[in-house]
């Protein structure tokens, strides 16, 4: 039996980088791929110092054409695809009332539209080959987090897209698990570029520096998870003989979310996030 192949998606930085190498550590050949190879650096000094080889490709979620040009890297050069791993996504803050509704679809297309393309063109190699197929979700693709309408819409169309497709997808020997984890110490919020301006002179002023201040902590590097204990997470769920469906990959993520599934009228999660935007 030759090494499984994993297909990674967005590996120039935080979970997709620490994944592909600890995946790669655990044994997989693995795929790593991103937008731009000119920002590989860190990847490829991140495999080196972990004694791992990459096969490093160019692929962007939202370009169909790439989409198909790295599948057809793996079908040539390996004949078969044991794993993809979606985690490519980008963070926005917003609220309705100040951005636009192209704002909103551009974060569904890397968010959504962008996982749905991923595992609609590696599916029949995944049957093939009876393989896995995992999403990096989030915490907020189960609980609805203030100023992240677009962003928690697209994870939860996320989860619920793969929770429909994991009994169909059982049926042909895929398994679906969507990886949920809380804040995690990556280039995720400053990659959002989030200006404190952005609700300046509008009603919404206060809730966002609050929820600034807010998030500010949260990713303090003294309370997040680091992308290395993530990517240990979805390393053992990819080995796992019988994978979960849906795992949150630390203590804090597995409460948070715990408020969610129990919460039949709503109120507890609004108990918790209505004081990210007053600040009490
Ligand atoms: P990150 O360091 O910002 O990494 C995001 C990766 O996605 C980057 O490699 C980025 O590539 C890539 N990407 C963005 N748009 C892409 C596209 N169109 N095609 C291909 N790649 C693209 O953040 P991260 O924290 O590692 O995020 C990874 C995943 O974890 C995301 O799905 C995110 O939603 C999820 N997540 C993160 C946290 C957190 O707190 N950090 C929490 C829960 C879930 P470029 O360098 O080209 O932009």
């Amino acid at each position: 039996m030759t090494e499984p192949i994993l297909l990674v998606t967005g590996t120039s930085s935080g979970i997709g980088l620490t994944t592909a190498v600890a995946a790669a550590r655990a044994g997989f050949t693995v795929v790593a791929t991103m937008r731009d190879l000119a920002k590989s650096d860190s990847l490829r000094s991140a495999a080196a110092t972990a004694g791992v080889e990459l096969d490093l490709q160019p692929l962007d979620v939202t370009d169909p054409a790439s989409i198909e040009g790295c599948l057809a890297h793996i079908r040539s050069t390996y004949g078969r695809l044991d794993a993809l791993l979606n985690n490519a996504g980008a963070g926005h803050v917003g609220t309705v009332e100040l951005e636009s509704v192209d704002d909103v679809r551009a974060v569904m297309e890397v968010n959504f539209f962008g996982v749905v393309a991923m595992s609609k063109t590696a599916m029949p190699l995944l049957r093939e080959s009876r393989g896995r197929l995992l999403t990096v979700s989030s915490v907020g693709g189960v609980v609805g987090q203030p100023f992240n309408e677009a962003y928690c819409a697209a994870k939860f169309a996320v989860e619920g897209f793969m929770e429909s497709l994991t009994p169909v997808a059982a049926t042909v020997g895929v398994r679906v698990s969507v990886i949920e984890p809380g804040a995690v110490s990556t280039e995720f919020v400053a990659n959002v570029g989030i200006e404190r301006t952005l609700a300046e002179g509008t009603p919404y002023d206060t809730a966002l520096r609050a929820y600034l201040a807010r998030t500010a902590a949260a990713f303090d590097p003294a309370n997040a998870q680091t992308a290395d204990g993530v990517a240990e997470r979805i390393v053992e769920v990819l080995v796992a003989d019988d994978p979960p469906a849906r795992v949150q990959t630390s203590d804090a993520a597995h409460r948070f979310v715990g408020i969610k599934l129990g919460d039949l009228d709503g109120a507890h999660v609004q108990a918790v996030t209505a004081h990210w935007v007053t600040g009490t």
